[in-house]
């Protein structure tokens, strides 16, 4: 067993590592996604042996055989999250024990062999540390860590691989406001679902994904930015965007968001705005919500607002819906004080201007 408490990552340092002036350019403006750092971690398992060689290498494509389980049967998880630059210059990792939870559930549900929380944490940890230079410089920015576990045996047979791989790799984020956010068009999706009852809809897994991505460029050919799913048996209830959990402010000051019945992911956002909006005294209900009930509110004005959560854009205003028996706005299709006031309060949490619960900022 590994002694994970004295960072068993090797560190090979990266002979291809870019140079400062390069790196600076890029981090410019990085966007989502497309910047990425030096490194990578990587822990091996295998049948018999477990968990092994945990190292960290030179960021670089892999090689594996194309009759490698994952390419084949979609066996993989992943997780996301951000490290974050404090006021006093350290990094520190936002709730990774929640993720690294929340990765050990994905793979007993995809029949994979389960990290050991502590060795996620120390990953993520590592690969920040030697890459801390790939922190953008700009307000807002943060290091977005993408751990990930994939199928590696080499066999065409439908059954759970001998031989995995977990790797992590991370990328610099650009702001993703400028001030007030804008608020956002969905649309509501009747022909596709995204999870049934006794599917994978709680896992991370890239499977969900690739099964969203129509739904999405349907919303964008009804002129929507994101598609939200209505559950699988009566395409009835709210669920979730394809990549953000979904809250309702109404005009009584109350809050509400679908139950985790396991047809939707439980976000860490979703979980930590939770905690935020009872510590203010709101009213917060986990409870099923109609798609023609939230006509019908916010037509009435009971609904005030709508918001998405998640990790990589916090918190998202959602100003007009539109689905098969037309669109409506959610209040004046502007971001809303509750929505406001929730973000404000996670993002200056998260940047270290305020102190939130015990244990969600994580110093590296
Ligand atoms: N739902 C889905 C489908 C997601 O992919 C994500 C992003 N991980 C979320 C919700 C939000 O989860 P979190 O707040 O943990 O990022």
């Amino acid at each position: 067993m590994l002694n994970v408490l004295a960072s068993p990552f090797r560190h090979q340092p990266n002979s291809r590592a870019v140079s400062d002036v390069e790196r600076a350019e890029r981090l410019i403006d990085p966007g989502f996604g497309r910047v990425f750092t030096d490194h990578m971690a990587v822990v091996r398992w295998s049948e018999g042996q477990g968990w092994h060689d945990p190292s960290i290498t030179a960021r670089e494509p892999l090689t594996m055989d194309p009759s490698a389980a994952v390419l084949h049967y979609a066996q993989e998880i992943f997780e996301g999250l951000k490290a974050y630059r404090l006021p006093d210059g350290k990094l520190a990792l936002f709730r990774a024990d929640a993720n690294a939870r929340r990765f050990r559930e994905s793979a007993r549900r995809l029949a994979m062999p389960e990290l050991p929380e502590e060795l996620f944490i120390e990953s993520c940890r590592a690969l920040a540390t030697v890459d801390r230079e790939w922190m953008p410089t700009v307000e807002g920015g943060s290091l977005y860590l993408r751990p990930f576990m994939i199928a590696s045996e080499a066999f065409l047979g439908v059954k759970p691989s001998a031989e995995y791989l977990y790797m992590v790799i991370a990328s610099s984020v650009g702001a993703y406001w400028r001030g007030p956010a804008r608020a956002v068009s969905i649309w509501a999706s009747r022909e596709y679902a995204r999870a049934a009852a006794g599917g994978t809809g709680a896992a991370k897994c890239g499977g969900n994904y690739a099964a969203s991505l129509v739904a999405q460029a349907e919303a964008i050919r009804q002129g929507c930015d994101q598609v939200v799913f209505l559950d699988a048996a009566e395409r009835r209830w709210v669920e979730e965007l394809g990549g953000m959990n979904i809250f309702f402010v109404f005009d009584d000051g109350s809050i509400q968001t679908p139950p985790l019945t396991g047809t939707i992911l439980p976000g860490i956002t979703r979980d930590s705005l939770i905690t935020l909006a009872r510590g203010m005294g709101l009213t917060v209900r986990e409870e099923l919500y109609a798609i023609d009930q939230w006509r019908a509110d916010a037509e009435s004005g009971r609904l005030t607002e709508t918001f998405a959560c998640g990790t990589a854009a916090v918190v998202t205003p959602i100003g007009t819906v539109a689905e098969a028996q037309g669109r409506f706005t959610i209040g004046g299709g502007v971001p809303g004080p509750v929505t406001t006031r929730l973000r404000d309060a996670l993002v200056a949490i998260q940047r270290g201007t305020a102190v939130g619960p015990d244990g969600w900022m994580q110093p590296i």
